[in-house]
């Protein structure tokens, strides 16, 4: 795909208000690989008056027609999924393998999930001598970040279209190409003018404009904490809907009774993917003390098999960053059994897959979202003591539990403080409700429960 030197407004491309360009940069090689226009708050306002004028007549539009739209759709991103992967992979850097499983595989999933949704979904409800009617909500502000770049778009994009509502979507700074691909896909899938349009641009210039528009009436925001108590606040001032999804914390707690090899194994692989930028890693490793000594040296032999087959992480900003904290580990007294802060090489923003033993609850390595290839080993003494580590951080996103049985570690997880746990290795469900306890955020996305954000109910008494 050639990028495109406008904004997605109205169903056509048209020239930006905003002067201002970025440039994308390969971070395997640090080379640019395309320049889109930085958009301003006219191009936001532009996109938001468009998305109110489609609203009426979307939201009217019959649920069947609306899921066969986003059949649609979901069927332009299987056509274009070999060039979605190489988009992804150019900007974000993730090996072309994992681009077309992952990057691509799952939006195409979760879109199908909301075709299926929106045909199927009761609108309506008898309750009593009512009838409550589930209506969108209206025009959707979406806010979205680079880790996994066509995900956190059709996450709130599907959803939004499959409810009536119509989006304005400002993409992250470093993966907008991803996002204009999606708008391509969208005006092929035929979905109508005004109904999705996009904004590529900085956040703090377009992304806090369209999070203070007077026009939006939900803000969904995925990204990092510090913004989105910002976007949450803005939000409450002005009595406008909100849905955060922030970072997380997660816990990978492996019970005395588990295969300790496979917990070991699939904990590791569960935090490398994606060079470790994914919010809901499980990035603390809780191990009984009697096997901890085991689990390093399987952790340590683990994460010494990545290597050369993960990614760099995003930018120079960010690898900057997971060193940081990497040094900040060995300053507090962690123990360094895999990797370590050095880069692996000159150019690109490698990062070594890093484990470290030794981590106590209280470190900023075990407290803290690093957002990259590290994992810290922390021992418990006793089930209660793991419970209190776990549920020890202002996070609560995702979190894993291993036992000899499934039994015994759904027991466990039903007293853990987060929104998703995976149980022996449980997969990937795309129709399961993600979403955080506590500090991770506010709602929910995906499936049925993704849906619900975007509706707001009426009550009809006869
Ligand atoms: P960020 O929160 O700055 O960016 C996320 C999105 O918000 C981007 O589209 C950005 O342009 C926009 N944005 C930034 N400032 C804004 C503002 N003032 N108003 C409105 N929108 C704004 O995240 P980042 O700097 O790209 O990453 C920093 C950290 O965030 C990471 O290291 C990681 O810990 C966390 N993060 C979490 C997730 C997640 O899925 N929960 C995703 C990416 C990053």
């Amino acid at each position: 795909m050639k990028p495109h030197d406008g904004m997605y407004i109205d169903g056509a491309w048209r020239p930006a208000a905003g002067t201002g360009t970025i440039t994308v940069l390969n971070p395997v090689d640090e080379r640019p690989v395309g320049e889109v226009p930085a958009g301003d708050a006219q191009d936001v306002d532009a996109a938001v008056r468009a998305a109110r004028a489609a609203l009426p007549s979307w939201s009217a539009t019959p649920p069947a027609e609306r899921a066969a739209l986003i059949g649609a759709l979901r069927d332009r991103l299987v056509a274009r999924k070999d060039e979605i992967a190489e988009t992804v992979t150019a900007e974000l850097g993730s090996p072309l393998a994992f681009s077309e499983a992952v990057h691509a595989g799952v939006p195409i999933l979760v879109s199908g999930s909301y075709a299926e949704l929106a045909a199927t979904h009761a609108f309506e409800e008898r309750v009593g001598n009512s009838t409550v009617y589930l209506e969108p909500i209206g025009v959707v502000g979406a806010i979205t970040p680079w880790n996994y770049p066509l995900h956190q778009i059709v996450n709130k994009v599907a959803p939004a279209l499959a409810a009536g509502c119509t989006v304005v979507l400002k993409p992250a700074e470093d993966t907008p190409l991803t996002a204009q691909l999606f708008a391509e896909a969208a005006h092929e899938a035929g979905i109508p003018a005004g109904v999705f349009n996009l904004v590529t641009g900085l956040g703090p210039v377009a992304g806090q404009a369209l999070a203070e528009h007077e026009g939006v009436d939900l803000v969904s925001f995925t990204g990092s904490t510090a913004v989105g108590k910002r976007i949450g606040a803005t939000a409450g001032a002005a009595v406008k809907r909100v849905a955060l999804e922030l970072g997380g914390k997660s816990a990978n707690v492996i019970l005395p009774s588990a295969d300790l090899a496979k917990a070991v194994n699939v904990g590791v692989a569960n935090v490398m993917s994606n060079s470790g930028q994914t919010c809901s890693a499980w990035t603390r490793m809780l191990v009984h003390t009697d096997r901890y000594d085991e689990a390093v040296e399987l952790a340590a032999a683990a994460a010494a098999k990545y290597g050369p087959r993960i990614g760099p992480v995003v930018n120079a900003k960010q690898q900057a960053r997971v060193r940081g904290y990497i040094e900040k580990g060995v300053e507090e007294g962690a123990r360094i059994v895999a990797g370590g802060p050095e880069s692996p090489q000159e150019q690109g923003y490698y990062v070594q897959p890093t484990v470290f033993a030794d981590v106590t609850p209280e470190m900023t390595i075990a407290q803290e979202e690093i957002f990259g290839p590290v994992v810290s080993l922390i021992r418990y003494e006793d089930e209660e003591d793991a419970l209190r580590i776990a549920n020890g951080t202002v996070y609560g996103l995702a979190g894993a539990v291993w036992a000899a049985d499934d039994a015994e570690a759904i027991a466990f997880a039903r007293r853990m403080d987060t929104g998703q746990v995976d149980i022996n290795g449980g997969s990937f469900n795309p129709l399961a409700p993600f979403g955080g306890y506590k500090q991770s955020g506010v709602g929910r996305e995906l499936g049925a429960h993704g849906l619900a954000e975007y509706l707001q109910t009426k009550s009809l008494q006869f």
